[in-house]
Parts: structure tokens; C-alpha cells; sequence
């Protein structure tokens, strides 16, 4: 299979140099030239089985089959597990990974994938606000050949998020700059465009707009239906930000996958909401929230979806339902499903679920995507629900390293002889 970019169907090129390039020459988004369709028949045990049969037709051309299973097998070595909480209501935890959210997919298939295909010495540049670069630093920890360098604004991430970027291996370089996630972005953005500096030092980028972040997060919308029953028609709802994990949806269905539609749950950034309304929508700046990794003001993978639809508004409405909740509310829901049902929710997951009582479409099982672990919210959480959550070992044992962070102003002529010097 080819990918092509957004704006030229003649600019076409491999899995391998979407994954490297990034972002097209033209500036646009990469897509897939083409879309395959799957008649699955078996029923899978094994999560890497399935995602292998699933991703195998997007790589082909550059990763046979048995280097794929190994991708699978070593990506993908958590629980997915599909927990049914009510009639017809399923919540698909997708927060088992080693660092408790559903980045963790993307994350190690991509830097499992980078390994095999890189030839030179390569070095990956991430600006986080939180959970992207603790899943990349984890995903890319002790990964032979490929250095990664991630900043992350001082002072400004949860306890949790902190120990997952600066508790890590070697070829991980965390980089606490004193300012805000805005001025990490710069930073990486200036070293993209520094032409001197790209002509020492191999650089990439491990950011959503990335298409190898995309494809592994089609696998578990199949795993679901695949738990659920085949003949099942379910309707999947999506705790949204970027919108990464929709695409991944959108592609499954499209690939003749039986899913009746999705609901795209944002919180009180509503850009979806008013695009779907309106076919067009005015950029905001972006409103913080406890739901954080989906504050997000305008989703970079909205274009990818009006390709896949053709830019036909109607077909995308037919599919795409979107609400938007704001914070209090998911407030009231993570203590009533607690309530209710005795299960504990994230920010991000309740968003979702705040549509619990009126989705009229009873008939349809309702698939919640769990996006995130409660306890990498446990400062939120604990007061709402009024219990103390135990963190697993996984985390309790990141307490006892040391922490390891490079303290930097955000001045560039820093940032770039940091990396002349290092790699
Ligand atoms: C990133 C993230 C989201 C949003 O996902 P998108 O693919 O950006 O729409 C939702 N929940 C959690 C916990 C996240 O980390």
C-alpha cells in the first residue's frame, strides 16, 4: 500500500517515508492511498494475532510478516479488556500499557517500527504536555540506534507524568524547560526549520501528525467487536482531542469493519461540534481543563477525516456524532458511575460516558472507549470520589530512581548546540 498526501494524489510514497518525512513536502497530512478491506472469520485470543492480520496490508511493502509479528508481539503485550458495565453497555479499557493511557499503542509500534526501518543514527524530537512524551519515553526506552529528546514545561505536568519523563533509559534525554508547553513547541518547531542543524544531527518527530501513530490504534476497535460478536452492530464512543483515536475508528469502519457510528465526546473545546454543525468552525484558543490531553483547540486529524469522506459533510454526519461536556459535569459523572456501578472512570473517559442516559440508540450495543487510568488523575479523582486510589508497583517503583532531567532556559541557541553536542 501507498500513502499519498491530503493535497496530491500523484505525491506518492511508502509506509517507511511516510513514517520518516513526517509531514508531506506539500505540508499536508499523509493518508493511506487506499483502504483495505478485511473479512475476518477467525476468532482471535491473542491481541498481537489480531493486530498483526490488521496492520500487516498498511506495511507491507516495507516490513514482511514475520518481522510484523514480532512488532505485534512485543507492542502490544498488555490486556485489552472489554468490561460490560450495564445492558449493552461496554467499556473497552485501553489504559493497561506501561504508562496508562491509550498513547501507549501508538507509542511502542511506532518506535519498535522506527527501529527496524531506521538505517542512520536517528534522533526524535518530542514536546509534551504531559502524556504523549511519558508514552514515547517509555516506548522508545532502551530502542537500539535512536536517541529521543523530549521537553516538558517545568512545574507544569502531574506527579505521575513527571516521574514517567524523567525515570528513563538512557537513550532518553528529558529536557524540564522553564516555561510553558508552548515555548518546548517552539523549540522543536525552530530545530525543524534550522537547516544547518538538520544537516548534523538526523531528526524526526514522534507527534500525532505522524500516520504510524494512526494505524495501530485501528486494532482495538476490531479487538472489541471481535470480544463482542461479529454479527454485532455497536456504536463506539471516543473521548476526543487531536482526534488520532476517531481516525483509527473511521478507518476500521471504512475497511469493512460493522460499526454503526461513533461519538465523538470532546469536552468544553468543541471545535468538532461546531464543524458538524456548521461544516466549517472559527479556531478558539484552547480552554483548559481536567480532561487535558483533549484540550485541544484545532484537531490536526480533522483533515484526514474530510478525506476519508470525501469532504462530503453529510457522510460525515451520518457516521460522526459529536457532544461536548464541560467540566463540572464530568465531575457529576465520575461520581455516578462510581456510584452506580462501583468502577472508576478518568476525566477523559467520563466525557464520554456523560452521554450514558440519553443515547437513544438502545438497541445498538455502545462501546466506551477507557482512555486513560484513573490514578494518572488520582488528584482529581480522589476528592470526587472520596477513596484513596493505590497506585500499581509499576509506578510505586519509579519513586525509588533517581530523576534524571536536563534544566533549561527556553533560549534556542541552548537547545540546539544541547544537540550538536549530544548527538
Ligand atoms: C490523547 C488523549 C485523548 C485524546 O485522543 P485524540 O486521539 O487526541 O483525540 C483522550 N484521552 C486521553 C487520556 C489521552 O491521553
Amino acid at each position: 500500500m501507498k500513502y499519498r498526501s491530503i493535497l496530491n494524489d500523484k505525491n506518492l510514497v511508502s509506509f517507511s517515508e511516510a513514517l520518516f518525512e513526517g509531514l508531506a513536502n506539500d505540508g499536508s497530512l499523509f493518508v493511506p492511498n487506499e483502504i483495505p478491506n478485511y473479512n475476518l472469520k477467525k476468532k482471535y485470543v491473542n491481541y498481537f494475532n489480531l493486530a498483526q492480520d490488521i496492520i500487516y496490508p498498511f506495511v507491507k511493502e516495507n516490513i514482511n510478516l514475520n518481522e510484523l509479528k514480532k512488532i505485534c508481539e512485543e507492542s502490544f503485550n498488555f490486556e485489552v479488556p472489554l468490561k460490560k458495565l450495564d445492558d449493552n453497555i461496554y467499556i473497552l479499557e485501553l489504559f493497561h500499557g506501561p504508562t496508562l493511557a491509550f498513547k501507549d499503542f501508538a507509542a511502542r509500534f511506532l518506535a519498535r517500527s522506527f527501529s527496524l526501518l531506521n538505517k542512520n543514527k536517528l534522533t526524535i524530537l518530542v514536546a509534551t504536555s504531559g502524556d504523549t512524551g511519558g508514552a514515547v519515553a517509555n516506548g522508545f526506552s532502551g530502542v537500539k540506534g535512536i536517541n529521543v529528546v523530549i521537553l516538558y514545561p517545568s512545574k507544569r505536568v502531574t506527579e505521575i507524568q513527571e516521574l514517567q519523563l524523567t525515570r528513563v533509559k538512557k537513550n532518553v534525554k528529558t529536557i524540564e524547560v522553564s516555561g510553558t508547553f508552548d515555548d518546548c513547541q517552539k523549540l522543536v518547531k525552530m530545530a525543524f526549520s534550522d537547516k544547518k542543524l538538520r544537516n548534523n544531527v538526523n531528526l524526526t518527530s514522534a507527534n500525532s501528525i505522524n500516520i504510524g501513530r494512526l494505524i495501530p490504534q485501528i486494532t482495538y476497535y476490531i479487538w472489541a467487536k471481535n470480544k463482542l460478536n461479529e454479527s454485532s452492530n455497536p456504536v463506539f464512543c471516543v473521548p476526543s482531542g487531536n482526534l488520532g483515536n476517531l481516525t483509527g475508528g473511521i478507518l476500521a469502519k471504512l475497511s469493512g469493519i460493522k460499526i454503526k457510528s461513533f461519538l465523538a465526546a470532546t469536552n468544553s473545546n468543541d471545535s468538532l461540534v461546531r464543524y458538524l454543525k456548521n461544516g466549517s468552525f472559527k479556531i478558539e484558543s484552547t480552554i483548559k481543563t481536567i480532561s487535558n490531553a483533549m484540550d485541544v483547540g484545532n484537531p490536526s486529524n480533522l483533515e484526514r477525516i474530510k478525506f476519508l469522506y470525501n469532504f462530503n459533510l453529510n457522510n460525515i454526519k451520518n457516521d460522526i456524532k459529536s457532544i461536548s461536556i464541560n467540566d463540572s459535569t464530568t465531575i457529576k459523572m465520575i461520581k455516578k458511575i462510581k456510584n452506580k456501578y462501583n468502577y472508576t472512570i478518568c476525566p477523559h473517559t467520563a466525557v464520554g460516558l456523560a452521554n450514558i442516559e440519553k443515547r437513544g440508540i438502545k438497541q445498538n450495543p455502545v462501546i466506551y472507549l477507557a482512555t486513560a487510568h484513573p490514578l494518572k488523575f488520582k488528584n482529581i479523582i480522589e476528592p470526587i470520589i472520596e477513596e484513596k486510589i493505590e497506585l500499581p508497583d509499576t509506578i510505586k517503583s519509579l519513586y525509588e530512581k533517581q530523576k534524571k532531567s536536563i534544566k533549561m532556559d527556553p533560549f534556542y541557541d541552548k537547545f540546539k548546540s544541547f544537540l550538536l553536542k549530544n548527538f
